[in-house]
Formats: structure tokens, sequence, C-alpha cells
């Protein structure tokens, strides 16, 4: 019951406090690979901590912990002396229906994500097909729109899209800033991590830490996408390169330069850059690695205890009880 409630409580923090704390710090805007990390990473604990929770109120119901114990060749009264609680079999049915609802929902919603945004990519990759230019040059597909607007469609048959406004507007290096900044996001994979993020905050749409998330990974998605093309193109060429696309649309399913966060992204690349040290990164990848490690400690623990016992609570030794059933 201890574990249970710990891994319980765990996640409800989580899910609640963190999101608060974490909402628009500073830090994540200088490491903002760190803070789409650090974002991932607490969902994921949320998650675990919430599935195991369910999981650890049903070990002690007889045929859980029978089998737990044969894998773990420990005593099945010690076991499930460990992970015992006072509700009996009815709170093992309320922790195994738990874990089963939150496996459930994550997959069901994020399946139904994966599908529409398979369509929806797929519908516009064969309107751009019909209606773009390719320029094998620089490797985008030109669209005739006065509007100056450049984005991405993530994906397997990926396409970098720009409108002959920006090609009017942009120059040289401010072109390269842009297509720099389109070919972070493909690298990085940002549509991958944007879907499980949106997928969590649909499946569980009154979490706060799940809605905060979804809109924090996709601002540092974004900034992390300008450094990358800072880093090639300069600082104060990229943030001229936002300002010409920033007003430029883009369909839902892509990735744009642009977009509501551009004014604030503009402001962060023209001021000194203040990139996080290598000592606070490390501090904070090893923050993320416990988050996520922690969940999987609480649970195991015990389990852990029980091996370790040579005897059953009643003086049989426990390898016998184990083999004897
Ligand atoms: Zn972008």
């Amino acid at each position: 019951m201890i574990v249970a409630a710990v891994l319980f409580t765990y996640a409800v923090l989580l899910c609640t406090l963190a999101p608060r704390l974490l909402r628009g710090v500073q830090w994540a805007e200088r490491a903002p690979r760190l803070g789409i990390v650090v974002w991932q990473v607490l969902g994921a604990s949320a998650l675990t901590a919430a599935v195991l929770a369910g999981l650890a109120l049903s070990v002690p119901t007889v045929r859980v912990s029978t089998d737990l114990a044969e894998l773990l060749q420990a005593c099945v009264m010690a076991l499930a002396a460990q992970y015992a609680t006072p509700g009996g079999a009815s709170a093992g049915a309320v922790g195994a229906v738990l874990a089963l609802a939150v496996l459930g929902r994550v997959a069901w919603c994020t399946g139904a994500a994966l599908l529409r945004i398979r369509r929806e990519r797929r519908a516009h990759r064969e309107v751009l097909d019909m209606v773009g230019r390719p320029d094998a040059a620089r490797g985008v597909i030109v669209l005739d729109h006065e509007e100056p607007a450049a984005y991405c469609l993530p994906g397997r048959h990926r396409r970098t899209v720009i409108t002959t406004g920006a090609l009017r507007t942009l120059d040289d290096d401010r072109l390269e800033a842009v297509l720099a900044h389109e070919r972070a996001h493909q690298a990085e994979r940002h549509d991958a991590v944007l879907a499980w993020a949106q997928a969590l905050a649909r499946a569980f749409p009154r979490v706060p830490l799940f809605r905060i998330a979804e809109a924090e990974i996709a601002r540092l998605a974004e900034m992390r996408a300008d450094d990358v093309a800072a880093a090639r193109s300069g600082r104060l060429t990229t943030a001229a390169a936002l300002l010409a696309v920033a007003a430029g649309r883009a369909p839902a399913v892509a990735l744009s330069a642009g977009g509501s966060t551009a004014a604030r992204r503009v402001r962060r690349l023209i001021k000194p850059h203040r990139p996080l040290g290598r000592l606070r990164v490390a501090a904070g990848s090893l923050t993320a690695a416990v988050a996520l490690a922690l969940p999987l400690l609480v649970v195991g623990g015990p389990a852990a205890a029980a091996t370790q016992m040579n005897y059953c609570p009643d003086g049989t030794p426990a390898a016998q009880v184990t083999t004897m059933r």
C-alpha cells in the first residue's frame, strides 16, 4: 500500500505542481533541447508512476504474486507482505483497472493522433506535388504566393516549402537561416516529439502537466531550431529572417519558421547569447534521469528486499515455498 501511495502521490505532484514551477523558466530558453527532454521525462515519469501504482496494488493478489515470486526467486508470502494493502483483492482490482485505463487511453490517443497526422500530411503533400515547383538546388518546393512563408512537412516523405514572397523578401543569408531552421526540425524529429506531446494532451486534457508540456515543447522546439540556424548564419541574421516570415501561415501538420512565438524568439535572438553552462546541463540531465528512474526504483525496492530474504515470514526457506506451491 505504501508503494502504491508513494507512486500515486508522486504522479499527482508531477501532474499539478511541476508544470507551475517549470512553465516559462529562463534556463530552458538557454538550453531548449534540455528543456524539451525535461518536459518529456516529466510526462513519461508521471505516466509510469500512475501505471506502476496500479500494478503495485495488484501484486498481493495470488496469481500476480506467485508469478512474480517465481520470476524473482522470492518467497510468495514475503513478496505479498512487502506490497500488502488493507483493501485486499478489491484494491488489487482497482489497481489493475487504473493501470489498464492509463495504458489504454495513451495507446488509443497516440494511435488516433498518428493516423490523423499521417492522413493530413499525405493530403497536403499531394496538393504540394500538384501546385508546387521543385527547386532541386535548394532542396525545396516553391509555392507561388505573395505572403512570405516557410515551413516543413515532416515525416518519411518530407518536404520543405517556401513561397515566392519569401524568396523575394529574403537575401541569400536570411534564406539560408530559414532553411537551416527547417532542416533542424527534420533532423531532430521535432514532429515526433510534438506528436507525442499532443497525444498526451488529448489523452488527459484536464491534467496541467500534459496541457502545459504541449505548449512548452512546441515553443522550445522552435527555439532549438532557431539556435541551430543561428549557429550557421548568426543570431541577428536569423532574427531578421524570422521577422520576414513571422506572419507567414502554415498548415497545422507542418512546422513553420514563423508562428505565434516569433516575436519572443526574435527578442531572444537579439539579446546577448548566454547558453547554459555544461555543469548545469549535466545537472539537469542527471535530474531528468533520476525522475525517469524514480518510479521504477520505488516499485522495485520492496521486490528486491523480498529476493534478499532467505526465509519466509513463517520460517520456511524462501526457495522451498516458491517451488512447493
Ligand atoms: Zn520552426
